[in-house]
């Protein structure tokens, strides 16, 4: 299976996990602070989730929001989930896009939705120009990792 979330080398990206979520800073993010919320197992639709799982998932996004949030300084964001390949599912894990906002981050608020797209080649294509440096990806995950031990819970 040739699933980017399932290779073992996304484990360098992660940064907060519940049971059975993990939270996975994007190799090529939109802006700063994309962050991509994705279930250990490979399950592709949000509807595979039993109600329990996909309340655990709800409630560590959230965990997850809060983190980025105060890392990144920003009071807004975007959720995104594309589910299944005609709603544009490129990767068939299921994953929710979190994208920190900022004031006069793009020419219109709406602009972040198009990028998502392309930003499954970026995230695929190892060659990527696009892409952070190993050194860049490894600073940023230290420390959300690092924030994310010893925050106190909202
Ligand atoms: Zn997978």
């Amino acid at each position: 299976m040739n699933c980017p979330f399932c290779a073992t080398e996304i484990k360098n990206s992660v940064f907060s996990e519940s049971e059975n979520f993990l939270a996975i800073y994007n190799v090529a993010p939109i802006l700063p602070g994309h962050t991509l919320v994705v279930p250990k197992k490979h399950i592709t639709s949000m509807l595979d989730l039993p109600d329990t799982g996909l309340s655990e998932m709800m409630l560590f996004a959230k965990k997850v929001t809060h983190i980025l949030l105060e890392v990144f300084n920003s009071d807004s964001f975007n959720w995104s989930v594309q589910d299944n390949s005609a709603a544009g599912q490129t990767v068939s894990h299921l994953h929710l896009h979190i994208v920190p906002r900022f004031e006069g981050d793009m020419p219109n608020p709406g602009d972040w939705y198009p990028k998502i797209d392309n930003n499954y080649k970026e995230m695929l294509d190892s060659k990527s120009r696009s892409k952070l440096s190993q050194n860049q990806m490894e600073k940023i995950v230290l420390k959300l990792r690092d924030f994310e031990k010893n925050r106190i819970p909202k």
